[in-house]
Parts: structure tokens; C-alpha cells; sequence
């Protein structure tokens, strides 16, 4: 343990405990104590979450152990990048993020950068997701440049592309933090509130959240983020339909125990899987289990995830009724679990060569064997990325990131790469709209013209230069034309009470 002197030179206990602190907090692996150790610093160091200059600096000059000034060389160089105008790009602009998943958190840390104030509340109290994302390259760069390293010591190691989305937003999470982000965990948003007709005290946007006795209901921001996945509670985003022939995924999740068998088994990347016809031949005619497709990855768990085919299912007694309405066909009354279960791992263990000895199912949520059905035969995404509304002299920016701006594919491992170009382009209108430089319809139609892109984005066909990606489109995007969409186009998304 440790023994603190008073004498000159030497850390004082305050710098001493936060010091320890701090590593804790580098350590911390769920959302609890992550938040704990994090609002026990502030505590000792007399600092608030606020802006990046109001933050980062002071945090900065008392952590000074190696692996903190490791951490800070990288935010430094982060943090200057051109775009973000020393942290003071949007000095003027308070944000709101709905969720704490890794694109909140990822647009949450970039409106930072960009020195904005910025809240995230999550209505979870637990980061439990062990369904594993696939990266794209530049997603890795991304990540390695934030010093995920610093946290989490695995991430470089070798050639991995995946990594848990626990792990991911745990990451994210201590970034933010460490940048001045403020977040509230167990708090739901309900509903925008529109400021109120008495202007007297010039009160402007906020946001109805359960608790109600919350103080983040008196937040008052003037740009707000939906981030909160696909169930989307944030009104006013028009959403469209893809609906393509029936898709039903399976994940599963195991315990991994890292003995050395279990490190011998070879992954099974979803893009080669797809076009083997012969293996899930082989398989059918094992089993009677018949798939699509089937990813593995060995992260923190077993984890693979699949598309069976109906037929199967109900062969293996899987799903009890055949149904037509999908809702109802997965329905969990419709649906026998334990079946689910072993349908589950037998397709593990054949697809393994039965090389993953006595595999275990790692809990979920609910402390349940994590296996999950999900139906993608319908997929959503928004009209829009981006609306303004105006009352009463009150403006407030809306965009939508992740999955409730474009629900990704998960089968066939399109991970979370695409919510992360979102995240940027997002950060990217919100310093558009401070720069002064742009009207409010021109901010909206160059956020719409760089949406217009996203869904056909690649790995293949973004810019190679992981290093020089920025906010700026350009640096990412090699064929953008940001003004594929007019401001006439988009006078829709301006919503105003101001009649001139
Ligand atoms: P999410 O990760 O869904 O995060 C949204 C966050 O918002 C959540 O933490 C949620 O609790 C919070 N929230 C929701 N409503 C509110 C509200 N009203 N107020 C406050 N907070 C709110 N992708 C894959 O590639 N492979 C997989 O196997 C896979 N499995 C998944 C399993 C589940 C159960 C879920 C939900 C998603 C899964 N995904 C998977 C998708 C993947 O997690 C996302 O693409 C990725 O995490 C980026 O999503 P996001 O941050 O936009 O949203």
C-alpha cells in the first residue's frame, strides 16, 4: 500500500488517491463501476463534467502516471484536429443523447471534442450485451486512436476484427467520461418539451425523463441526439420499410473458459461461410438443422450468430405453429426454449467440429441462457437523418446515429461501422450549424447529401487513409458530393413557429 509524505515535491494525498482512482477506473468493467470510480474522481479532484477546455485540462494536469499521460498523448492529437477548433468549434451548444450504446457514445464524445456541453442519459443500469460486433478496419483505427488499449489491454492483440459490445461501450463509456461527458445512468427519455409560452425567462428546450424528479429534466440543450437503437423514441423522424424474404437469426452465446482446446478452434467469418454450400449440406443432413449462414467469433464468449430456415425450426420443434404474421410465428408463446437451446448448440458444436468441449451458455439481461431469436425480415430506416424546430425564438438540431438512423444486418456481421460514420457525420452538422458560415436549411441538405451515401457504404469504398479520417466527410468519403441534396429540398425539416 501506499505511504503519503507532505513534503515538497512529493504527491499530495489528494493526487495520490486520485491516482488510484483513476486506475480503477481504467480497470472497471461494468457500468456501475465504471460510473462510481469515475464520479469518486471528480469528487477528490473538485471537478464537474462541463465543456472539453473546462475539463480535460484540469483532469489532465493531476493525473500524470505513465498510463495516464499515455491516454492523454493520444486525446491530445485527437483533440487537434482542425475541426474542433481547440475545443471551441461549438462552445456555445448544449447536447442531449438518447442512449448509451456505442453510437451515443461515440457521437457524445465527438460533440465534446467539438466543445459543446454534452448529457447522455441511458434508461440501463447495466452495459450486458455479450453479442459480439464486427469491425470494419477503419473502426479498429478509430478505437486504437481513442487509447482503447489503455482499457482494455486485448484489443490490438492480434488479428482480431470483433469485440463485444459490452466491451465497446465500456470503452467508450471511460472516453467520454474522461473528456467532461456527463452521464446518467437509470434515466429513460419520454418525450421532448417544447419551451414554454412565458418567455420571460427565456427557458428553451428540454426533455421529459423518468424519473421525473431527475435533474436532467432541467436540462436545457439546443441539439438533441435519438441514439437509442431501434425502437426510436424520438418523434418527428418519418421512418421507411425494407421488407425482404423471410430472415430469422439466432445468437448464442457460451462461456469461454480459454483453455488451450478451446483456443485451437478456428472462427468462422461471415463472408466466407456464406458461399459454402457443401458444409451446410453436410449439416442438414447431420442435424436436420439448415442455415443460410453462420458467424463465429471467440471473444469474451463463444458467440455465433446464424439465419435458419423455417422449415427446420419447425422440424426440430423450434417454433411450435407455422404462422404466417412473423411477429407471431417468433413470438415467445410460439417458440419452444429449450428446443431453441439445443437447436442453438448443436449448430455450434457441428460447425466447431465438436472441438468446443462442453460448451455452457453464458446468462443474459435476465440472467437466462443468453440465446436470442431475432426477425429481420423487415428492416427500418429513417427518411431523415436530420430536422430543426423553432419555437418561440428557441432552435433545437435533431439527428438520429446508429441503429435508429439505419438498422444494420447482423447476420451477415456489419457490426456497428456504419452507426460510427453516422456518429461523425452527425458531430460534422452540428459544427456545420456553428460555424456561423451555413443557413439552417443549407446544415439540414448537406447532412441529408452525406446520409444519401450511407447505406451503400463498404469497406471497400471508403477512403483507405484510417489515420486521416476527421468529422469532415471528405476524409472519408472519396466520391461525396455534399450538395447532392438542395436546401429547397429539405424546407420540410425545418419546423418553425417564426412567421418571417
Ligand atoms: P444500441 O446499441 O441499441 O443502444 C441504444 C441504447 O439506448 C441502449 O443502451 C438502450 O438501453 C438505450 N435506450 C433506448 N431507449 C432509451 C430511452 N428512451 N431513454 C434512454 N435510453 C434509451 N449487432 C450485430 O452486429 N450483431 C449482434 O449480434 C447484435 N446483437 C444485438 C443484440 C441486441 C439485444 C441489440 C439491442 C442489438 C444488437 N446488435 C447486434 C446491434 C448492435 O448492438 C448495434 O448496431 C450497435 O450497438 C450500435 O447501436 P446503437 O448505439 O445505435 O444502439
Amino acid at each position: 500500500s501506499h505511504h503519503h509524505h507532505n513534503k515538497p515535491g512529493a504527491p499530495s494525498p489528494d493526487s495520490a488517491a486520485a491516482a488510484d482512482i483513476f486506475e480503477q477506473l481504467c480497470a472497471a468493467s461494468t457500468f456501475k463501476s465504471v460510473l462510481y470510480h469515475y464520479r469518486q474522481l471528480c469528487d477528490v479532484l473538485r471537478l464537474k463534467p462541463t465543456n472539453i477546455r473546462s475539463f480535460y485540462p484540469k483532469l489532465k494536469s493531476k493525473l500524470r502516471s505513465w498510463k495516464a499521460q499515455a491516454l492523454w498523448s493520444k486525446f491530445d492529437k485527437r483533440a487537434s484536429h482542425k475541426c474542433y477548433n481547440h475545443g471551441k468549434a461549438c462552445s456555445n451548444n448544449k447536447v442531449l443523447i438518447i442512449g448509451a450504446g456505442p453510437c451515443g457514445l461515440r457521437s457524445a464524445i465527438e460533440c465534446q471534442l467539438l466543445g459543446a456541453k454534452v448529457v447522455v442519459v441511458e434508461k440501463r443500469d447495466r452495459l450486458s450485451r455479450n453479442n459480439v460486433l464486427h469491425l470494419w478496419p477503419f473502426v479498429i483505427s478509430d478505437l486504437k486512436q481513442l487509447g482503447a488499449k489503455k482499457f482494455y489491454g486485448k484489443f490490438c492483440a492480434g488479428a482480431i476484427d470483433h469485440i463485444s459490445i459490452r466491451q465497446l461501450q465500456c470503452i467508450l463509456l471511460k472516453v467520454a467520461l474522461l473528456l467532461g461527458v456527463e452521464v446518467f445512468e437509470s434515466v429513460t427519455f419520454e418525450e421532448l418539451v417544447e419551451p414554454p409560452a412565458d418567455q420571460e425567462e427565456k427557458i428553451g428546450w428540454r426533455a421529459r425523463l423518468s424519473p421525473p424528479d431527475h435533474p436532467a429534466n432541467q436540462y436545457e440543450f439546443d441539439v438533441l441526439f435519438g441514439a437509442d437503437g431501434k425502437r426510436n423514441t424520438l418523434h418527428g423522424f418519418k421512418r421507411k420499410e425494407f421488407r425482404g424474404k423471410l430472415a430469422i437469426a439466432i445468437t448464442a452465446n457460451f462461456i469461454n473458459k480459454r483453455t488451450e482446446a478451446e483456443a485451437r478452434v478456428q472462427e468462422i467469418s461471415g463472408v466466407a461461410f456464406i458461399f459454402n454450400q457443401k458444409f451446410f449440406k453436410e449439416l442438414y443432413a447431420a442435424t436436420g438443422i439448415d442455415l443460410e449462414n453462420i458467424v463465429y467469433y471467440k471473444d469474451e464468449t463463444h458467440y455465433f450468430v446464424m439465419t435458419a430456415k423455417k422449415h427446420s425450426l419447425i422440424d426440430k420443434g423450434v417454433i411450435i405453429n407455422d404462422l404466417a404474421d412473423t411477429q407471431q410465428l417468433l413470438h415467445s408463446s410460439n417458440v419452444n426454449r429449450s428446443a431453441l437451446l439445443d437447436y442453438a448448440r448443436e449448430a455450434a458444436d457441428f460447425s466447431t467440429n465438436y472441438q468446443l468441449p462442453h460448451l455452457d451458455f453464458a446468462v443474459n439481461h435476465y440472467g437466462k441462457p443468453d440465446v436470442a431469436m431475432f426477425d429481420f425480415t423487415s428492416m427500418f430506416a429513417a427518411e431523415n437523418a436530420s430536422r430543426m424546430v423553432e419555437r418561440k425564438g428557441h432552435k433545437l438540431l435533431a439527428g438520429l446515429v446508429g441503429d435508429t438512423l439505419l438498422e444494420p444486418f447482423w447476420p451477415t456481421g456489419s457490426g456497428c461501422a456504419r452507426g460510427f460514420l453516422s456518429c461523425f457525420d452527425a458531430a460534422w452538422m452540428v459544427r456545420s450549424l456553428c460555424s456561423g458560415k451555413m443557413t439552417p436549411l443549407e446544415v439540414l441538405a448537406e447532412r441529408e447529401s452525406i446520409y444519401r451515401l450511407l447505406a451503400q457504404t463498404t469497406p471497400e469504398n471508403l477512403s483507405k487513409d484510417h489515420l486521416s479520417y476527421t468529422l469532415d466527410p471528405a476524409s472519408r468519403y472519396p466520391t461525396i458530393n455534399v450538395r447532392a441534396v438542395l436546401p429547397f429540398q429539405v424546407r420540410t425539416l425545418f419546423d418553425t413557429d417564426d412567421p418571417s
